[in-house]
């Protein structure tokens, strides 16, 4: 299967062009992974939704419409005759440029994308995962998908050490999210995750969780929380687009409801899975 990384799109003519892209020099660009189940896409519109918001907040003017993208990002699908569960890494970069910090405002956005194959984390969405605790370096403007990651690198890389698959990531008393994820977890039979504010990137899957949530009649707030109210909750979980919903068993070695997968948590593992079989069939 033809899935291996192909570019669409290089918007620089130049062949020194990405020795002076702002994205290798910098991380000065943003990106979205997006969900193709069966080829086809999932969350398509919010995910580009907001790749735009991320591009308005750093100044980054894209040289094409949002229709030019959309048919960019089905023609890669089509040209690779995916079928598969597979996704989109897209990226769109500033820009080259001399090195500067100052960024020209005339700069034409580098845009590349692949389609890869990537299976569906059965086994751990049934049995569940390890976390580990990792302090937030990361800047305060965590709500932009910039393609600066080196904090959630080394988080991760450090949870990997550690024989986890997810970071926990802290920020004084507070849990924001995790490396590559959103958090959640469940008190009382209610969801809680962190709001939406500078302090994390509001996951598309996050979103989706919530509405999957409203849809059961389970109460969703979003606040603030700390260690401890994890370590003594009911359920809890990780979201994103590769991830889908991941419940987290042990944190820092400690079982989180008897290091069982629990029913709020499968209840919505399985609202996402029906919603994946009604959008792989239209
Ligand atoms: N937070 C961070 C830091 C992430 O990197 C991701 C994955 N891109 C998420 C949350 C989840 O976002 P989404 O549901 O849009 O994949």
């Amino acid at each position: 299967l033809l899935l291996e990384n192909r570019l669409i799109d290089t918007r620089v003519e130049q062949p020194s062009a990405s020795l002076h892209d702002r994205a290798s020099q910098f991380g000065d660009g943003v990106y979205e992974v997006i969900r193709l189940y069966q080829g086809t896409f999932h969350l398509l519109e919010p995910h580009l939704a907001r790749l735009y918001r991320s591009m308005e907040e750093l100044e980054i003017r894209p040289a094409f419409t949002k229709a030019e993208l959309i048919h960019w990002l089905y023609e890669l699908v089509t040209q690779n005759e995916c079928k598969e569960d597979a996704i989109v890494y897209l990226q769109i970069s500033r820009g080259a440029q001399i090195r500067n910090h100052v960024y020209a405002d005339n700069l034409t956005p580098i845009v590349y994308a692949y389609v890869a194959e990537k299976e569906r984390p059965v086994t751990l969405m049934q049995n569940g995962i390890h976390a580990c605790i990792e302090q937030d370096i990361r800047w305060l403007r965590c709500d932009i998908k910039s393609l600066n990651l080196l904090p959630n690198v080394l988080a991760r890389t450090n949870a990997e050490r550690k024989n986890c698959q997810e970071a926990l990531l802290v920020r004084g008393n507070t849990v924001t999210e995790g490396s590559q994820s959103n958090f959640f977890l469940v008190k009382q039979g209610t969801l809680y995750t962190h709001p939406a504010n500078h302090l994390i990137l509001n996951g598309i899957v996050r979103q989706y969780v919530c509405s999957l949530a409203s849809g059961l009649g389970i109460p969703v707030r979003e606040e603030m929380f700390s260690i401890k109210d994890v370590l003594l909750a009911e359920e809890a979980f990780f979201t994103g687009t590769t991830f889908e919903i991941l419940p987290m068993t042990h944190l820092d070695g400690a079982a989180i409801n008897g290091g069982v997968v629990g029913s709020v948590t499968t209840a919505l593992q399985k609202a996402f899975q029906d919603s994946i079989a009604v959008s792989t069939m239209q």
